[in-house]
Order: structure tokens, then sequence, then C-alpha cells
């Protein structure tokens, strides 16, 4: 089953200025579920550029990116927000961490974005922490820990949603040879062991160790794919039937999760325009600086709940007098809204 696939894809940078820079040429490629995809070039390549478009952090200027058949170009960015947290794991070259949260605050952070409750979060944390072997550090800081360890702690968080794709972009360029090769190994174990379809970014060919499937890249084009055995196994076809079921549950909790946070929001929202009611029963008006305050929203927000209000025929916009705009409420909705 094609996991990846990218259709005529070209991708420009400053497009339309002098300096307009065609970043990728005419893409075409797939990548399998559950195998260990590489892109080697030299600096400046694309490579980067190849996986922020797959990730969804690039928009390309034409093409397709298909993920299990579903083009993520089409996104909006609600979903495209919903599908880097659950689809896809990032590692980075400077690992990217928080510098002033704890270890296990960092891994769980990512948990944090889809409503996972604290104590999930902290426990699945944990549990990530001891698969890298690391959970002695869960409570200190990035900066002290080692490069290695600032690795580890970045795969564990790519890993925080479970996502069936674990993209990583250099994962190897600031470590000695030692934690290279843990990284390497790490990144071999999450395809064989869990399922996961890895695509990994070098420009060192050593690093290329365990990639089935490498694309070598060269000014934005794919100038060759080569499809190797595995080091000691034989090469079988890496469709994994578990990485297809869980990315197509990972869409259908996109969608959920998209519903979900519309629902959140609309009954906030909903709560909030009744407590401009209730207070604006004892005063008989109110402004919309007002209402800033009492909600701790934005002047636009709290405007906007406002003018729902007048829409709804619950207060009336009386205009502009000084420090800001007045409503006043409507005699009938002054006997009806009861204090929550
Ligand atoms: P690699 O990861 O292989 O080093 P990149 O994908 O980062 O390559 O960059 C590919 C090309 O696109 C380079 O020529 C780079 O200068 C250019 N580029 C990358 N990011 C930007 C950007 N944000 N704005 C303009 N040009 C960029
Ligand atoms: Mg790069």
């Amino acid at each position: 089953m094609i996991i990846i696939e990218l259709k005529d894809l070209n991708g420009y940078y400053d497009r339309g200025k002098p300096n307009e820079w065609w970043a990728l040429r005419n893409v075409n490629l797939q990548i399998e579920a559950g195998s260990y995809a590489a892109f080697f070039g030299a600096s400046g390549s694309g490579k980067t550029t190849m996986l922020y478009t797959i990730s969804g952090m690039e928009k390309p200027e034409s093409g397709q990116v298909l993920v299990t058949g579903k083009d993520i170009t089409n996104f909006s960015q609600k979903e495209l927000a919903i599908y880097r947290q659950m689809t896809v794991g990032i590692v980075f070259q400077q690992f990217n961490l928080i510098p002033s949260i704890s270890v296990l605050d960092n891994i769980a952070l990512p948990m944090s974005f889809l409503g996972i409750p604290l104590e999930k979060r902290q426990k699945k944390a944990m549990d990530l922490l001891v698969r890298f072997g690391i959970d002695n550090l869960a409570t200190r800081l990035p900066f002290e820990l080692s490069g290695g360890q600032q690795q580890r702690v970045g795969i564990a968080r790519a890993l925080a949603n479970d996502p069936p794709i674990v993209i990583a972009d250099e994962p190897l360029g600031n470590l000695d040879s030692e934690n290279a090769n843990k990284v390497l190994d790490f990144l071999r174990d999450l395809q064989e062991k869990d399922g996961r379809t890895i695509i990994m970014v070098t420009h060192e060919s050593w690093s290329l160790k365990d990639a089935k499937l490498i694309f070598y890249i060269k000014d934005g084009q794919i100038v060759k794919t080569e499809k190797r055995q595995g080091r000691d196994t034989p090469f079988i076809p890496p469709v994994s039937p578990n990485a297809a079921k869980q990315i197509t549950e990972s869409f259908k909790n996109i969608f959920e999760n998209i519903t979900k946070a519309n629902k959140v929001r609309h009954e906030h929202k909903e709560d909030s325009k009744h407590k401009i009611l209730a207070v604006i029963q004892e005063r008989h008006r109110i402004t919309n600086n007002e209402v800033e305050g009492l909600l701790g929203v934005s002047d636009a927000t709290a405007t906007r709940y406002l003018e729902e209000l007048c829409k709804e025929e619950k207060l009336t916009r009386e205009g502009v007098h000084g420090k800001g705009v007045f409503y006043t409420v409507k005699p009938f909705v002054r006997q009806a809204v009861a204090v929550k």
C-alpha cells in the first residue's frame, strides 16, 4: 500500500521576485507504508523543502501530495494542523526542544494540542522516556542534556501522538558517531518493530545503511532512485497492514477532532454571550471595552459577541460615546436571563 505519493510536484521560494528559486522540480515518487525511505543530497538540494512539503508545512506551487490517496494540499489550515499533530512526527537536526520546560513536558506537549488529559500525557511521555533509556532525565531542562540525550528527547516527542509516519531531517547532524549510530538504531526499530514509515534526510552516505529506498536529489529534482535489500534479512516488500490501518484511523481522527474542537469553541462562545447578558441585566448597558475586560478577550472577539447578540435581537447597539461602543439590553431579554 502506498502511504505517500508525490505527483508532478513543483515548489518555489520567493515566487515572482528577482530571487525566485525553483526548489522542487517535477517531483514524482511513491513510498510504501512501513518502509524506510531516505532523501540523499548535498546541502541546498531541496531535502528540507521536500520534508516540509510532505509534512504540510510548505505548500507546493503545483502538484499533489497524496497521503494514503488524500491530497493534503487541499486541506484547510485546521486540517493541516491536525494532520501534522497526528500523522507525521518530525525529528529535527537542531532538536528544537523548548528550553524553558522539562524534558517530560517537552514530550507531553504535542499531546496537549489534541486535548489528551494531563495524567495520560505524563504517563505516555514517561513510557517514551523509558523506551529511549532517559527516564532518569525527566525533570531536567533541555540545556542540561548532552546532544545525544537531546536527540532522544526529540525522537520521543515525535512519537507522542503515535504517528504512522516519522520524518527525520538530518537527525545525526549534531551528534558524535556513537550517538549518531544509536539514533539510527532507534529509527530502524521504529520501522521494524513498530511498523512505522520512516523518511530520513541526510547528506552523509554512511547513514543510509538502514534505508531500503533512497531518492538521490539534486537541485530539487530526483535524479536517481535506489532500492536496497535489508542488511541481514531478505528484502520483504514493506507492506504493513498495521500502518495502513493506523493511518486510516488517524485520518478519521483528524475530522473527528476538528468537529470536537468546533463544538468546544461554539459552547465557549455561547457561554460568553450568556455572561454578557447576565452582567448587563444589572446595569442595563455595557460597552465593548467592558466586555473585553469581563471575558478577557480581544476587542474584535468582544465586538463579535456583542454584534451576534444584536442579531439575535437581545441587545441594541446604541452607538459610540467617548470610551467605547454602547450596547443596551432589550427589555424582554432583561427578565429572561438568569445569572449562571
Ligand atoms: P537542503 O535541506 O537540501 O539543504 P533546502 O530545502 O533547505 O535544502 O533548500 C533548497 C533551496 O531552497 C536552497 O537553495 C535554499 O537556499 C532555498 N530555500 C530554502 N528555504 C528557503 C526560504 N525560506 N526562502 C527562500 N529560499 C529558500
Ligand atoms: Mg536541510
